[in-house]
């Protein structure tokens, strides 16, 4: 079988992190539920995944204390209803993606074959199909597959008083952003090893690294950014306004 013909046949999981308490944003409401352009941030991104049709189920995990708000304000709303769950999350990232994992684990149970999970952070509404299908199309050859960008900014190590320490050699690194495509039982077995050795992390891939086990890397886009800062919002909206492309959401 070609790669195209294993995709055709693995069930492909989207879990779609959004449990953080959005602090940096300084808003009345969490940053995920913040709207752009009139659309809750999430339900743009629960939007990209959902029309994309190879994906069988999208698990959402918001705190525990909004998973009614959740259905209130995104799903019904935006008619996510069919192939979306929501769990609540946990104290630190990490924890609600061990939470959405095991849901997703539970949907998988009756799919033989391969399985391949995405996983996303929530604020991250500008993904694409394109990068989505090259991330599903890596992680079915390496088993692990992140998207990134190169930096293209000259790059230092402060001496955390003020001063520079020392420049870091900008070739070969590069920024991380997600979706993170993982095969299933890979990144299950991954975040229960990190438990056990209290390793933690900001990204998947790194306890996957843990194993010793190679995480390929794909482009992501300058366009998939992180909204984390009230500036982020800013730019967001301008992003909508010149776009003449992109999905319904
Ligand atoms: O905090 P950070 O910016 O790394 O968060 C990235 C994503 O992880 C966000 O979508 C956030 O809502 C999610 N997150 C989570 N559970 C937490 C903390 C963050 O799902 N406890």
């Amino acid at each position: 079988m070609n790669n195209f013909e294993i995709i055709e046949h693995c069930g492909i999981y989207a879990l779609i992190v959004a449990g953080g308490n959005g602090l940096r944003m300084e808003s009345a409401i969490r940053k995920q539920y913040i709207k752009i352009s009139g659309i809750p941030l999430l339900a743009r991104t629960i939007g990209v995944f959902s029309s994309f049709d190879s994906i069988a189920h999208i698990v959402v995990v918001v705190p525990e204390e909004d998973v009614r708000y959740c259905f209130e304000n995104i799903i019904s709303p935006y008619s996510f209803n069919d192939r979306v769950c929501i769990v609540s999350g946990g104290k630190e990232r990490q924890h609600s993606v061990m939470n959405g994992l095991k849901k997703v684990r539970e949907l998988a149970s009756l799919q033989h074959g391969f399985k391949i999970v995405l996983i996303h952070d929530g604020v991250r509404p500008f993904v694409d199909h394109e990068i989505i299908n090259r991330c599903i199309e890596g992680a079915v050859k390496h088993g692990a597959c992140i998207p990134v960008i190169s930096v293209s900014d000259t790059l230092k190590r402060g001496d955390g008083n003020g001063f520079v320490a020392k420049g870091v050699d900008r070739n070969n690194l590069y920024q991380v952003q997600t979706p993170q495509a993982f095969n299933l039982d890979l990144i299950i077995n991954a975040h229960e090893q990190a438990l056990l050795s209290d390793f933690s992390a900001t990204d998947d891939s790194s306890l996957v690294e843990q194993l010793r086990k190679k995480v390929f890397m794909t482009s992501g886009s300058i366009k998939n950014i992180k909204i984390t800062t009230k500036e982020d919002l800013i730019f967001a909206e301008y992003m909508l306004s010149i776009s003449t492309t992109g999905y319904s959401y």
